[in-house]
């Protein structure tokens, strides 16, 4: 189905797999209501615009809401009633929401709950979520030969690692074989806030291995809204972005659209995968994208954020098990 916007959302391609991910991703963790509810009805009416709207790429997991997330997307998708390879589905297999198990048995028998849920035959990929909190060893050895047989059997087109410090990537793709993890999911590291994932950029391109970015918003940093209680950041880094969010709202800017731009820049990055519970909000990232290709950046409004945010520049914060 063609794009209803004027200018079609940029399609880039993702390493070696051959898939082509629009540069707007849909990030279902808020259809599991991890930013608050959201009804069965917004939430197809919001799958329905971002497909309208030219977005080929939706991401779930059976963490984000305890299985909702994978359900109601697979309502949804199921709802658009287009052949099945107009769109790119990807979800995860690992973290569950009573704990973390990379176990080959347990990812195994992960896929086809999913597909039941998603209500489909087979994802185009499946990634290991969050495997700092696993042993990475149990990655490499155990869980990516686990995926590797679903592969071979059909029920996934490429195989994907996720979690947020960036030396677990390196760890895993020096210990696998060529080829066999095709894409990594980092998050919260390519933002106005956090730019790291901009050095490992050259190692992935050099391996082939394709690169989704997560949470453009800083999972609701970047938002006039801010962030949910749970949310990680220190108190100085939430201020900090909400001194940005409230200074760009003075000036008449919202602070969203410009992190969406700054992170859609970099065309090194296939995907940016930004959450999404409204149409309005598929509309606003939409347009940020569409305005970036034709209008380019306000350079003048990020440099003003970057002076803002400076003081919090790449501060992270911790997540996962000390690896022996
Ligand atoms: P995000 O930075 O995309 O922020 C999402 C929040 O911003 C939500 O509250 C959303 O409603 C809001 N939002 C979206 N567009 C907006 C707009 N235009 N204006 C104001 N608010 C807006 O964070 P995220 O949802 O955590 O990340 C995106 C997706 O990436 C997730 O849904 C998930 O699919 C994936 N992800 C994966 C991992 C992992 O694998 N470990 C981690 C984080 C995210």
């Amino acid at each position: 189905m063609a794009a209803a916007n004027s200018t079609p959302l940029e399609l880039r391609p993702l390493g070696n797999t051959g898939l082509k991910l629009s540069s707007v991703g849909f990030g279902a963790s808020p259809l599991g209501n991890v930013f608050g509810p959201v009804s069965e009805s917004d939430a197809i009416a919001t799958v329905r615009q971002a497909f309208r709207l030219g977005i080929n790429f939706f991401d779930t997991s059976p963490y984000y809401g305890g299985t909702t997330s994978e359900k109601v997307l697979g309502i949804a998708l199921k709802a658009l009633e287009v052949p099945r390879n107009e769109y790119i589905v990807s979800t995860k297999c690992g973290r569950y929401i009573d704990g973390f198990d990379f176990s080959a048995e347990r990812v195994t028998r992960s896929i086809d709950e999913s597909l039941e849920r998603l209500q489909l035959d087979y994802v185009d990929i499946l990634q290991c979520h969050d495997i700092e909190f696993g042993s990475l060893d149990q990655i490499v050895n155990e869980t990516i030969p686990a995926l590797l047989k679903l592969k071979e059997a059909g029920k996934i087109r490429f195989i994907g690692i996720t979690g947020l410090p960036l030396e677990i990537f390196t760890y895993v793709l020096d210990r696998v074989p060529p080829r066999t993890v095709d894409v990594i999911l980092s998050y919260c590291h390519y933002s106005v806030n956090d730019s790291t994932l901009e050095d490992l950029l050259p190692y992935l391109k050099s391996k082939g291995v394709g690169v989704i970015s997560a949470s453009p918003l800083a999972m609701g940093l970047l938002t006039e809204g801010g962030p949910p209680e749970w949310h990680p950041a220190s108190p100085e880094l939430k201020a900090a972005c909400k001194a940005a969010a409230a200074y760009c709202k003075e000036k008449g800017r919202n602070i969203s659209k410009l992190a969406m731009q700054y992170s859609l820049s970099n065309k090194d990055i296939s995907t940016i995968l930004v959450g999404m519970n409204s149409i309005q909000q598929v509309d606003e990232n939409v347009a940020a994208a569409t305005e970036l290709a034709t209008i380019g950046k306000d350079e003048k409004a990020l440099s003003e954020i970057d002076d803002i945010l400076k003081p919090v520049k790449n501060q992270t914060w911790p997540s996962g098990i000390q690896q022996s």
